[in-house]
């Protein structure tokens, strides 16, 4: 027996970061607690605890698979979180369950119908958990004949006779069947199982048959009882794909390749009227259920009259997806329309929604997202400098605040420092202008720019 030396020990290195960090990426979960109350900060969240509790219970009751087609609305003043809390959401959802983000404006595209954009976003919140049985069969090897390479191809072709208490079978050798014999040492005598699906061969052991070759094998060997009773078990697996790449891949214009790259274009309703009947039948027969998954639209107001009357029939289909909607809009017209109404959306749709308003942050809050940014960008920063970064947060906003981090660490490398200063901070804070500076400056050289439109008499939004 061998013993690792110190040598044969490998050395972890430390893996360099080199993905992007994003505006979201300290968002971990909801940061609630077993009985959903939310802790003041908690997986990245910080504060508005009314939201989070409200986020919460849907969460609870998507998980319980209860409200499939039903449409909650995220509502607040800009950089308050609404974005957060969908993302929270998501984490909070896992890998299994679909969760797709758009922002409004994405919908409006030359290459498909604002319809079709929806049905195809839609589509790609609902999750199809197929069942497939696959046979496993036990047996004892009785003989394996594996030929040479025929010369050029380099594939090998063979024989494995099986042993089950039923009969002797004779299996044809593919590919995958040869290299796990090779990788399991499999011989004459082993007892193994086969995966029908897959094609793959485990060693469980010798047989006791055999038992009289123990001594000549070694004490290592592993014996296992020959195989009696049943030889053939079934086993279930399960895989989550979405009601969109079954399109995709049924759609004999994209191909499944489309997946890919994206391109997928528009698809045909006859495709989706046969994938619709062949998952019904699935689930009638008990091979596939349905996972509604969540499908968030960010900057809703961004959608016209057309796709909100879209959405008000769709939430109706059962194979709905739960619909998380955002805006920061007050009273303001509906596009497509010349009407007004709550946040851009129509009275009717609005009937539907959950609604969650979120509320602008304390100044302690501020200062603690702005600390967490820190740590997520690796950015080393003083305490008073911190301080200073909280008040510009306040006075102007907490996005701005939070891109002035990166740059003040910039001015920082420059320097040569390791800790962000206030000095830092003051320099970025001349350097690059908030939207009230920003909009001053352009009140005081209007002149200077072109179609100047500040003095007209109207002012209102083109
Ligand atoms: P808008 O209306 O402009 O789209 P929003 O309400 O969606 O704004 P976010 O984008 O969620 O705002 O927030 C701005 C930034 O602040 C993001 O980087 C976000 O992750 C962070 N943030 C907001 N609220 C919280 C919070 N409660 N805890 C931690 N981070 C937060």
């Amino acid at each position: 027996m061998t013993t690792p030396s110190a040598s044969e020990i490998k050395e972890v290195r430390e893996i360099t970061r080199i993905e992007r960090i994003g505006a979201h990426s300290h968002i971990r979960g909801l940061g609630l607690d077993d009985s959903l109350e939310p802790r003041q900060v908690s997986q990245g969240m910080v504060g508005q605890k009314k939201a989070r509790r409200a986020a919460g219970l849907i969460l609870e009751m998507i998980k319980e698979g209860k409200i499939a087609g039903r449409a909650v609305l995220i509502a607040g003043q800009p950089g308050t979180g609404k974005t957060a809390i969908a993302m929270g959401m998501a984490q909070a959802l896992g890998q299994d369950t679909p969760f797709t983000s758009i922002a409004g404006s994405e919908i409006f595209s030359l290459e498909m119908s604002k319809t079709e954009a929806l049905t195809q976003a839609f589509r790609r919140s609902i999750g199809i958990r197929i069942k497939e049985e696959t046979e496993i069969i036990e047996g004892e090897v009785v003989e394996i004949q594996i030929d040479r390479p025929a010369s050029g191809t380099g594939a090998k072709v063979g024989k494995l006779t099986l042993k089950t208490t039923e009969m002797e079978t004779v299996y044809d050798l593919g590919q995958k069947m040869i290299e796990s014999l090779t990788s399991e040492k499999v011989q004459a005598g082993d007892i193994i199982t086969i995966d029908k699906a897959t094609g793959r061969i485990t060693r469980l052991g010798r047989s006791f048959t055999r038992a009289r070759d123990y001594d000549a094998m070694g004490p290592q060997t592993k014996f296992v009882q020959c195989p009696e009773g049943e030889l053939q078990k079934r086993k279930e697996v399960v895989h989550t794909v979405t009601l969109h790449e079954i399109d995709v891949i049924n759609s004999r214009t994209q191909g499944f390749l489309a997946l890919f790259s994206g391109d997928t274009g528009e698809i045909k309703s006859e495709v989706r009227d046969q994938i619709n009947a062949k998952v019904a039948e699935w689930r009638e027969e008990g091979k596939a259920e349905i996972v509604p998954g969540v499908l968030f639209i960010d900057e809703v107001h961004m959608l016209d009259i057309e796709c909100f009357s879209f959405l008000n029939r769709a939430l109706e289909s059962d194979m709905a997806p739960v619909f998380i909607m955002a805006t920061n809009r007050g009273i303001t017209r509906i596009r497509g329309t010349n009407y007004q109404s709550p946040h851009g959306i129509p009275i009717d749709l609005l009937d539907r929604l959950l609604i969650i308003s979120t509320t602008p942050y304390e100044e302690n809050e501020i200062r603690q997202i702005l600390k967490i940014r820190c740590e997520e960008e690796d950015v080393e920063m003083s305490d008073d400098a911190l301080t200073v970064l909280t008040k510009i947060g306040r006075e102007t906003s907490l996005r701005y605040s939070i891109q002035l981090i990166t740059t003040a660490n910039l001015a920082c490398k420059k320097r040569k420092g390791t800790e962000v200063s206030i000095d830092d901070i003051k320099r970025v804070y001349t350097l690059f202008l908030d939207e009230a500076r920003s909009s001053e400056f352009l009140k005081e050289y209007e002149q200077n720019f072109l179609f100047s439109e500040i003095t007209s008499s109207t002012g209102t939004e083109k």
